[in-house]
């Protein structure tokens, strides 16, 4: 093979060089995900902060070996390091990639992802699941493997599926509904969250959602695991539903699964449409965010300046309120052109609402007033 070097951090990998991004690669390595690698770095080394003694990593899916390399180089307090991956010539630069780093303390697998998990049930403090597309078919084992107060961290590349491009492979994986909205990437996140907290609940452990964002063709979760049936039961009451209206833009978040759903809407009338189960509980911790904000100025990223906005971004995000509005739809709805953004935000705060902005869309308002209102203020600007 003809090598291709890359240094993402401070680490160097080697992996034969392919003409194009793709799952047909001799071996994997693709360079728009250095942010979510980056971004990964950051939340490792926080949640070992907080955990306070070593932490034994699982790469499930380690292709180059980049991210299993990475955490051991780059992350302080880091045990042992385990990287897995179905392919054999993956697994030889795996271990390529450990020795030009010079790295001890890192074991190369070749398993099957699932098979893996289940043979290493309670080993891991970090597990994390990279794999091509959906993640939904590792999620059990891993519901399976995760230990208490744990770290797990997801991608998923289907964000057609989840963002509800086609209603049918969102079914299949999801077992959920999704809603192709304005919203709906932040929809497919909590398809996504809600998923991963129902699969955990059969092995009594529920989700504690640190971090979550949707950044180009993918979607990434960090999810704290804790145990106990109780626990769990009590988790679960933030499945829900999101109903939208089609017509006037109204929406509403019932959480509950056994919940009622309304089908109409009470502004306008027309029929509601459902999306979920989903998750409707935080989808970004303001605490564990600003934690990670303050981490990056311990380490040297490439992406620095775009994750430093993306994390801003997301931890404005905390505490708001589930889905956002579109200023475009909601002006072309009522075909009037577009004001400032600022200004609006100025407005709706003045008329005693809280506004925020989204990581989610430029164009998007996260905001308690009710559509109706935020439509006589634009109509008024
Ligand atoms: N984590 C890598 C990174 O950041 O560059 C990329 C991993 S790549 C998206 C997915 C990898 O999973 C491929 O290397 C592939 O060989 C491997 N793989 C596919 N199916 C698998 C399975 N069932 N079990 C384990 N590995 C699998």
């Amino acid at each position: 093979y003809k090598l291709k070097t890359i240094e993402e951090g401070l680490t160097k990998i080697e992996f034969p060089e392919y003409e194009k991004v793709s799952s047909d690669a001799p071996v994997f390595y693709n360079p728009h995900m250095e942010l979510n690698r980056d971004i990964s770095i950051l939340a490792l080394q926080t949640f070992q902060k907080e955990q306070n003694r070593e932490i034994d990593i699982c790469d499930l899916f380690g292709g180059s070996g980049i991210r299993g390399v990475r955490y051991k180089n780059e992350i302080d307090g880091v045990g042992h390091v385990s990287i897995n991956d179905i392919s054999e010539l993956a697994n030889e630069f795996e271990q390529h990639n450990v020795n030009l780093n010079n790295l001890e303390d890192i074991s190369i697998h070749n398993h099957d992802a699932s098979m893996f998990l289940r043979q290493n049930r309670g080993k891991f403090d970090v597990i994390d699941i990279d794999p091509f597309g959906t993640p939904s078919p590792f999620l059990d084992s891993a519901g399976y493997c995760a230990r208490r107060e744990s770290l797990l961290c997801v991608t998923a590349t289907d964000t057609s599926a989840l963002c509800g491009t086609y209603k049918e492979p969102c079914i299949r994986k999801y077992n959920s509904k999704p809603y192709k909205s304005e919203y709906c990437h932040e929809t497919g996140i909590r398809i996504l969250a809600g998923f991963c907290a129902l699969t955990l609940s059969k092995y009594a452990k529920c989700i504690e959602v640190l971090l979550s964002h949707s950044t180009e063709h993918y979607m990434r979760l960090y999810l704290k695991v804790k145990k106990g049936s109780k626990r769990s039961d009590e988790s679960l009451k933030n499945i829900g539903y999101i109903s939208h209206c089609k017509e006037c833009l109204y929406r509403e978040c019932n959480k509950g699964l056994a919940t009622s759903i309304p089908d109409t809407c009470p502004e306008c009338g027309e029929k509601l449409i459902q999306a979920g189960p989903l998750w409707l509980g935080e989808i970004q911790n303001k605490d564990f965010i600003s934690k990670m904000i303050k981490e990056s100025e311990n380490k040297k990223l490439n992406s620095q300046n775009q994750l430093l906005k993306l994390l801003n971004a997301c931890l404005i995000e905390s505490e708001s309120p589930a889905t956002f509005y579109d200023v475009h739809s909601i002006c072309r709805s009522l075909k009037i052109s577009a004001p400032k953004l600022d200004l609006i935000f100025d407005e709706i705060r003045n008329n005693g609402f809280e506004c925020e902005k989204t990581h989610f869309s430029p164009i998007g308002i996260k905001t308690n007033a009710p559509i109706n209102k935020i439509k006589n203020i634009l109509k008024k600007l």
